[in-house]
């Protein structure tokens, strides 16, 4: 794999003054061997993934299984309707575009609420999964070349994809562009200063080197949608798929290909609701958890 360059600069703010933090590897999906650096820019304070992948590059560290072709729908609809329930408390109707949208999930449950809406996702091989399985607008595509019209959405939703992005800023200025006024953005990210991140980590689940090229704190990422043109609403915790999957998966992995009948039952047995109780813990006493979301209006 080669680098975009030597030398990087901030990916967010283009300060040269990064400070590594620590080195990780691919944990949980063994892409590639190389070793990153965690590291935190001096100027803008957001910590990223050192070097970042080249474009060229990024297509070859998201795996075949990264998409699942099936999905466990019951779990699935609990996480979605909670995202949905998220978005109402600030807009409860309108048209809405989910960027990264996978296989559809949180489209689908999103025009089941009354949305009008759509779904843009880079991954040829997730759009063909999700419009073999349902009849959702997915469009294949990448947000920042693909044409979308000027003031056409009331929201604008990323689940856990900002952090996969390049050029997080220019993301962030099109949605500006496409967002009516008083438009409404939602980004859920893992949360770079939750406990469970501390204490994993090189090991944190939720860091998903060298996929995560952004680690964002709540902080941080506040003051770069603020930066774009947002009025930050709400910052919300307690998100119960990413929570406790940050810490199940920290100690041991998920769901591993040719997974023993052992590993599952410990998993499932032992891993899950000692995880959750974790979690829940680390929510009551932090106040915080291992994923937040930022609701934002567009100024
Ligand atoms: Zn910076």
């Amino acid at each position: 794999m080669h680098h975009s360059s030597q030398h990087q600069e901030c990916g967010a703010c283009g300060s040269s003054a990064l400070v590594g933090l620590f080195a990780a590897h691919d944990r949980n999906q063994r892409t590639t061997a190389d070793s990153f650096s965690v590291a935190r820019c001096t100027a803008c304070g957001i910590v990223q993934t050192v070097p970042r992948p080249a474009e060229s590059d990024l297509a070859s560290l998201y795996p075949v299984q990264y998409f699942p072709a099936t999905v466990d729908r019951i779990s699935q609809h609990r996480f979605q309707q909670d995202k949905v329930l998220l978005v109402r408390k600030h807009r409860n109707t309108g048209a809405l575009l989910d960027v990264g949208a996978g296989i559809g999930l949180f489209v689908q449950e999103a025009r089941d609420a009354g949305y009008q809406a759509m779904g843009i996702e880079i991954s040829g091989q997730a759009v063909a999964t999700g419009l073999q399985h349902s009849d959702v607008p997915l469009v294949h595509g990448d947000f920042l070349t693909t044409d979308l019209p000027d003031a056409g959405f009331d929201v604008v939703t990323f689940w856990h994809v900002f952090e996969h992005l390049l050029h997080p800023y220019d993301v962030l200025k099109k949605v500006h562009r496409i967002l009516r006024p008083q438009g409404i953005l939602v980004i859920a990210v893992p949360n770079f200063a939750s406990f469970q991140a501390r204490l994993f980590r090189s090991r944190w689940y939720h860091l998903d080197l060298p996929r995560h090229l952004f680690h964002f704190s709540p902080s941080t990422l506040q003051a770069t949608v603020e930066r774009a043109g947002f009025s930050v609403q709400e910052i919300h915790y307690r998100w119960r798929d990413h929570d406790s999957a940050g810490i199940l998966g920290s100690v041991m992995k998920l769901s591993p290909p040719g997974e023993t009948l052992l590993h599952r039952a410990v998993r499932k047995i032992v891993g899950i609701p000692v995880a959750r109780a974790a979690a829940e813990a680390e929510l009551m006493i932090t106040h915080s958890g291992g994923a937040f979301a930022i609701v934002a209006t567009r100024a």
